[in-house]
């Protein structure tokens, strides 16, 4: 073979980060605030309802093209119930296998070959792979850190877009930064679409998981936006079953239906018996997101406090499940280096921001933690990382 196998479009993506920084946990007994899963299954209730559905025969054979009625229609009243955007179950909802596959099928259907995509950066790390196969052009606009948070210059984004500028991609509650935009934030970026003509892909996995009374705004639910605007939810985050990837979008009929046409070729359906279990879910009473809010904030306190602690600079996130931190304060500046040595040096797994950027060295001092865990993992974790200091 004197090609090799790897195509040119995926050739500079490798082999994630995930998978070898979960591998170094495994071999040398770490604590893994790599990757971002929770360490317990979400509520009993709702797995009781996946083996229901799966002793009861429902899913267990391909189910509709757009995803199960009762899914369907759950998103919808998810929708209108917390944000007031009415979406029709049949034409403006598409269950996906994840949010993962969301984001691939909006982007193979929308854009072409030469267009331009607009990412915030620090990014997804499927984002910029899966805008290299749809064949466009990424187009980063980076979140800068700046008294204790990551923050967005509107001025920059607005000069990223050019006339090739096909779509905005966007991540609120942001990871790995745990940025929520404000609402005069995702205000400036709707007009600018509007004014611009661009479609807005939003990933807004991490929706249920904002701290300290933030709000989390759909972009979709401002002026001029819902026609141009796919909105991409899943369960995975929300419930603590990352494994079961039920995801979905809701967009108007005709981008639903362009989504459609990528997602059927690639995985047609998925997860039969977990889309029922997920529409109960959705529908669980404001207590379970309360708790899952207040859980997930107590971890985020106790993570960042011991961080700080072990000499880390903190950017104390506003949403999701991570934690940015600057290392710098501990005489380090390549996060790569140190997060390969930090299994040695004390125990933990982490993950060098840099592999979410473009421009590798702006990220290079930075490193994410992950404080969906166990309270008592994440004190054990504190307690090692404390030898740091
Ligand atoms: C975890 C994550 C996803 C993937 O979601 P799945 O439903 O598991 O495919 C997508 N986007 C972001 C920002 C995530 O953190």
């Amino acid at each position: 073979m004197t090609r090799p196998p790897l195509n040119r479009r995926l050739a500079e993506f490798g082999t994630t980060i995930f998978a070898e920084m979960s591998a170094l946990a495994a071999r040398t007994g770490s604590i893994n605030l790599g990757q971002g899963f929770p360490d317990t299954d979400g509520p009993e209730e709702i797995r009781e309802a996946a083996v229901r559905a799966l002793r009861e025969g429902r899913g267990n054979q391909y189910p509709p093209g757009p995803g199960v009625p009762e899914l369907r229609t759950a998103v919808g009243d998810h929708q209108r119930e917390r944000y007031g955007l009415v979406y029709d179950p049949d034409t403006e909802v598409l269950v996906t296998a994840g949010a993962t596959e969301a984001i691939a099928a909006a982007l193979l259907a929308l854009v072409e070959p030469g267009d331009e995509v607009v990412a915030l950066e620090p990014y997804y790390d499927s984002y910029a792979a899966c805008v290299a196969m749809a064949g466009g052009t990424r187009v980063p606009v980076t979140l800068r850190p700046h008294e204790g948070t990551y923050v967005l210059d509107l001025d920059e984004l607005r000069a990223a877009v050019t006339d090739r500028t096909r779509l905005i991609l966007l991540n609120t509650p942001h990871n790995p930064t745990g940025t929520v935009l404000t609402r005069a934030e995702l205000t400036a970026i709707a007009e600018l679409a509007v004014e611009r003509d661009l479609l807005v892909v939003t990933d807004e996995v991490y929706e249920h998981l904002v701290f300290d009374g933030a709000e989390h705004v759909p972009i979709a639910s401002l002026p001029g936006m819902r026609e141009r605007t796919v909105t991409i939810g899943s369960a995975g985050k929300t419930f603590s079953f990352t494994g079961w990837k039920v995801g979905w979008i809701t967009a108007s009929p005709e981008l639903t239906a362009a989504v459609r046409s990528a997602k059927q070729f690639l995985t047609y359906v998925s997860s039969g018996p977990f889309q029922y279990a997920v529409a109960e879910a959705l529908r669980l009473p404001a207590a379970y997101f309360d708790g899952l809010r207040a859980d997930l904030s107590a971890k985020r306190d106790l993570l960042c406090e011991g961080l700080a602690q072990a000499g880390f600079e903190v950017y104390r996130p506003a949403g999701t499940y991570f934690v940015t931190t600057d290392i710098r304060p501990l005489g380090a500046t390549d996060g790569f280096a140190f997060c390969r040595s930090l299994p040695e040096r004390a125990g933990v797994v982490a993950i060098p921001n840099a592999v979410f950027y473009d421009h590798r060295d702006q990220g290079a001092p930075f490193v994410r933690f992950a404080f969906c865990k166990r309270t008592e993992v994440l004190e054990e974790a504190v307690t090692r990382l404390k030898r740091l200091a």
